[in-house]
């Protein structure tokens, strides 16, 4: 049955489009915080997120809204991670919802986001309101950003609701729109609790809590309740809503959005897409099986001063308590000692989880390079998945190598298309699709996600100068013809260095990285050559001069304090230098040669 009072709905926008701006309009003007209480974009909550203006970990927000037609509405809001790294997070929150609001920056048009953004909605059967924000730009062209919408997405623009979140123009139009336009949740308030694991995350005081969307039955305090995919039973302690303050209730009925709390221990435990039922009255019908999240991307990260790897290892735990998504695995390296080994749903989860280490936890790092992980099929039959090219099996009992291939959606103003081809070609895309919406080129490329792991995005971002859009999604293994390539420093290899390449990239590769390795790495007593191998065979070769002068020399003999100096500051140098073998390798070149392309 519909539940007539309730509209569940989220907002899908590109980055940067005014999501948070109109999220916070509408919790303003539904009276749910104080002015005093208002403190910028409250949906917001980590300070990463807030600083990138990206959103991390859904939130909800539940609103009262008395309508035009006379009856008060409760409006639930449910905010979507901004990031395609987050894709599963995306499609549950999504899945919690009637409904979505499809913000388009009336001065900037569709983007890459917007569509995928979109599609996500749809394909989770959303009805879809669009709502042109920026209106008060002098810059906004709203009649040509309706006609984008009809023509790219194929959704009728023609009641297009226009608005400005800035200034507050349009804002009751929305609300008006979300009730008469959005249909209302269905379910059975006397069928088995069926509810929706929404969303996890670790709180201080209270432990875990759960955000949950019920479908059908009810959930109560201290009910007994089965997660259907762990199999877990727990009592319920506290259950209630986010207005976005947390406030208690006795009971949520079908349709409504809220959390539990039940004494669980750790976010892992809680996994998104899972089905919460009643332990003894289980529900017959689970939704939809949930995925458990993939690392998609691998990388080492390394203390800089082997002093704090204690330090790394619990900062690690501390991480991994709230976000179940990242993995980590003890590993040592003769080139950079203990570390770890780090699984990421994608490079910008990458990015996020080391920007924290350093940031709360005050931490010197050294990350290898990023890698994907490999299937590998082995000549007897086998499959093993590499997550760390220093382990590949030895090549002759290999028989391929599978690595995961992406389909990206490129947005560009026409003048960087050229740069932009170009780059995707030497990065061994196969172009998909070339089409124009409005005065923008949309690329469609398939392309290795090795490729791209690296620093594909800011190379598209320098060539745009900012201004492409950028998206994709993984598709499928395809073999590669890739090789090993270790690089040898005094004849020894650095297994940090080493990388999986493509055959017909490898050589150039190898040539820059001893080309770099060679500027980096200071003369010593003695000859050192420095070479890119691939099974044995040298592929390129740079040898570093040796020393003639003793370097205190320079000093003619004179000024023993400058002398001194001198000596001081060698020392400080040979901190952070790494032994290897009898060769010094300053940290800077690890950094530095896995940086460059
Ligand atoms: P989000 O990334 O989609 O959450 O976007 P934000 O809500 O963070 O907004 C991005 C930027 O656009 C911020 O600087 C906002 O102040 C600005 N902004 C949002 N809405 C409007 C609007 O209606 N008019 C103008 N001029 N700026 C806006
Ligand atoms: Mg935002």
């Amino acid at each position: 049955d519909p539940i007539p009072n309730i509209r569940n709905f989220s907002i899908v926008a590109h980055i940067d489009h005014g999501k948070s701006t109109l999220a916070d309009r509408l919790i303003q003007s539904t009276g749910g915080l104080s002015e005093r209480e208002m403190t910028e974009q409250v949906l917001d909550s980590m300070d990463i997120e807030k600083e990138r203006g990206i959103t991390i970990k859904a939130q909800t927000v539940r609103l009262t809204y008395p309508a035009k037609d006379g009856k008060t509405y409760i409006l639930n809001l449910m905010d979507t991670p901004g990031h395609v790294d987050f894709a599963y997070e995306v499609s549950r929150s999504l899945a919690a919802c009637e409904g979505s609001l499809l913000v388009v920056d009336a001065s900037q048009g569709v983007e890459a986001q917007t569509l995928a953004n979109v599609y996500h909605a749809l394909d989770a059967n959303h009805e879809i309101v669009p709502v042109l924000n920026k209106i008060d730009l002098p810059a906004a062209e709203p009649d040509r950003v309706k006609e984008q919408i009809e023509e790219v997405i194929g959704l009728d623009a023609s009641n297009a609701v226009m608005i400005s979140a800035k200034t507050g123009i349009g804002i009751p139009d929305v609300l008006e729109a979300i009730v008469t336009r959005l249909p209302p949740p269905k379910g059975d308030i006397n069928a088995p609790l069926k509810a929706l694991l929404v969303d996890s995350w670790y709180d201080a005081y209270l432990g875990v809590v759960v955000l949950v969307r019920i479908f059908d039955g009810t959930l109560k305090k201290d009910q007994r309740v089965r997660m259907v995919g762990t199999d877990a039973v727990y009592q319920v302690d506290r259950i209630g809503t986010f207005t976005p303050k947390m406030v208690s209730a006795d009971v949520l009925g079908p349709g409504e959005v809220g959390f539990l709390t039940a004494s669980i221990k750790e976010v892992a435990d809680t996994r998104v897409g899972d089905t919460i039922t009643d332990e003894r009255r289980g529900t017959t019908d689970p939704l939809p099986g949930f995925k458990p999240a993939q690392p998609v991307v691998f990388c080492g990260l390394f203390p800089v001063d082997a002093a704090q790897f204690d330090d790394l290892r619990n900062a690690m735990g501390k991480l991994r308590l709230n976000d179940a998504s990242f993995s980590y695995e003890m590993e040592s390296s003769a080139a950079l000692g203990f570390g770890f080994r780090c699984g990421f749903l994608g490079l910008l989860h990458l990015e996020i989880i080391q920007e924290r280490l350093s940031r709360e936890f005050d931490l010197d790092l050294i990350a290898t390079a990023p890698s994907v992980v490999y299937t590998i099929k082995m000549r007897d039959g086998s499959e093993v998945s590499l997550h760390n090219p220093a382990d590949l099996p030895d090549v002759m009992q290999i028989e391929e190598i599978h690595e995961p291939w992406i389909r990206a959606t490129i947005l560009t103003p026409d003048e960087y298309l050229g740069g932009i081809l170009k780059l995707c070609q030497d990065r061994r895309g196969t172009q998909i699709d070339l089409n124009y919406v409005g005065k923008r080129a949309m690329v469609v490329y398939d392309l290795p996600l090795n490729e791209v792991v690296f620093d594909f995005y800011d190379r598209l971002k320098s060539i745009s100068k900012g201004y492409a859009s950028f998206d994709y999604a993984i598709t499928d293994m395809r073999a590669g013809d890739l090789v090993k390539m270790q690089i040898l420093v005094n004849e020894e290899p650095v297994d940090a260095l080493s990388m999986l390449v493509h055959r017909g990239r490898a050589e150039s590769r190898g040539r820059a990285m001893c080309e770099k390795l060679k500027e980096l790495i200071p003369n010593h007593l003695f000859k050192i050559p420095i070479q890119a191998a691939i099974g044995g065979k040298v592929i390129a070769r740079e040898t570093i001069s040796a020393l003639r002068k003793d370097v205190t020399a320079k000093c003619y003999g004179g000024d023993v304090s400058r002398k001194r100096k001198l000596l001081d500051k060698q020392k400080e140098g040979k901190k952070r230098m790494r032994q290897f073998g009898k060769v010094e390798i300053p940290q800077e070149a690890f950094i530095a040669a896995l940086k460059m392309e």
